[in-house]
């Protein structure tokens, strides 16, 4: 299977706000973790490498934001997870 290094996927973000194009709420939104989710598959390293640095964008996009929640935003979320 070919390594997948930039996804490609509708919902996706805009800089500096970080907001979904489609749907504006905050990225990645629940369609766009079901789209990755697809695409990714499992949670693997190519998925961490991809959000950690889009991570590292959005902490420089975002300064005022708060680190963990960043952390949390970005890294911690489960492609289960559908808020
Ligand atoms: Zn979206």
């Amino acid at each position: 299977m070919a390594a997948v290094t930039e996804p490609m996927f509708r919902h996706c973000y805009t800089r500096p706000t970080w907001t979904c194009v489609v749907d504006g709420d905050e990225w990645p939104c629940a369609s766009a973790k079901s789209e990755l989710r697809h695409q990714f598959g499992v949670r693997g390293r190519v998925f961490m490498d991809y959000f950690l640095n889009r991570l590292r964008e959005a902490r420089l996009d975002l300064p005022d934001e708060d680190d963990w929640l960043l952390v949390k935003r970005f890294v911690l979320w489960s492609p289960e997870d559908h808020r």
